[in-house]
């Protein structure tokens, strides 16, 4: 099969034709038919988060067919279309499994860093953590909901009943988290990089009131606040423009240093928190909601040959919405 393989993190990935791999019992064959780009997979390609798999086929939004299954596999027929995540398998004893935060599990793997994801022809996947995905998705539309989606709305349920909500990075799982708040009735801040009046008018377009650069103060006080770009110099502007008793959510999964700030912007009970990971439960009431919100991903679609073009085109920020590639 093609595929796309991390070799050394800090150098591009390589095409590669690699023998077709095959599922254990517990595991199904997909033949992958999109799998969208995230930040993430930058952070693993430029070496920002630690031992990876490697090589490694990155890749953790994938949506396939089923095309052959273990000998357990009993919650997939051959010919189903599923959709993979980033949350890969769970340990199921450590206290965090039993205690439901299985997205914190101490032995827990991840698709596309501990396990070969998406960026190719054909990959596997443990049942247990695939998911149906809603008929009126297309493959390419729904490839973001996979951790855009899921990541952005376990952040979104971390900012509770926030009814005035800022959005700090309009990318990917900004645009997908947008629809998702306007459709539960909340009013909506987006903060872009200075003078991205493309990402403003974007923003606008999905629902936000009020769309601007990251260094001006919202019209209002926030009531809590997602930061989805990977600036920690954002984490105090966020702070400082969030309402007594208000919540900041880091929600990437790498950020750069938080310079320090005055113990008065986190003072009067503000919380600052991140998310990690996802649970399958996260998972199954988001492709749920997604089709019940109306959410509509925007794409922008690449051949699995050009996925370097996609990652650099998406540190540049040159992307309106999730970059997707096509095997
Ligand atoms: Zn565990
Ligand atoms: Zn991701």
């Amino acid at each position: 099969m093609r595929a796309q393989l991390l070799t050394a993190p800090g150098s591009p990935l390589a095409a590669a034709e690699l023998p077709a791999p095959r599922p254990t019992p517990q595991q199904v064959l997909i033949a992958v038919r999109a799998c969208a780009v995230c930040r993430t997979d930058l952070h693993v390609v430029d070496g920002e988060l630690a031992d990876p798999k490697l090589p490694l086929v990155p890749g953790h939004e994938i949506v396939g067919t089923v095309v052959e299954k273990g000998e357990a596999v009993d919650r997939f027929a051959v010919g189903d279309r599923v959709g993979v995540p980033w949350l890969g398998w769970t340990c199921g004893v450590c206290e965090y499994c039993r205690g439901g935060q299985e997205n914190l599990c101490d032995r827990a793997r991840f698709t596309g860093y501990q396990i070969d994801g998406g960026y190719a022809e054909l990959t596997v996947a443990d049942q247990r953590y695939c998911f149906a995905i809603d008929q009126r998705y297309r493959d390419v539309e729904a490839a973001p909901l996979m951790c855009a989606g899921l990541i952005g709305y376990r952040s979104l349920r971390m900012a509770g009943d926030a009814q005035r909500l800022g959005i700090y990075g309009f990318g990917a799982a900004a645009h997908i988290v947008a629809q998702v708040a306007r459709h539960q009735g909340r009013r909506i801040f987006a903060f872009t990089r200075p003078g991205d009046r493309a990402a403003q008018d974007f923003a606008r377009s999905l629902g936000a009131e009020w769309a601007g650069d990251s260094t001006s103060a919202p019209p209002e006080p926030l009531d809590a606040a997602l930061i989805f770009a990977p600036v920690g110099a954002l984490v105090p502007v966020a702070l400082a423009a969030t309402r007594k008793g208000g919540t900041v959510v880091c929600g990437g999964i790498h950020m750069s240093d938080i310079p320090s700030f005055p113990y008065r912007i986190l003072w009067e009970e503000r919380v600052l928190r991140s998310v990690a990971n996802l649970t399958r439960r996260d998972a199954e009431e988001f492709l749920a909601l997604a089709p019940q919100a109306g959410v509509r991903t925007e794409t922008v679609v690449y051949p699995l040959s050009e996925a370097n073009r996609a990652l650099t085109d998406l540190r540049n920020g040159a992307l309106q919405g999730a970059a997707v590639l096509v095997p």
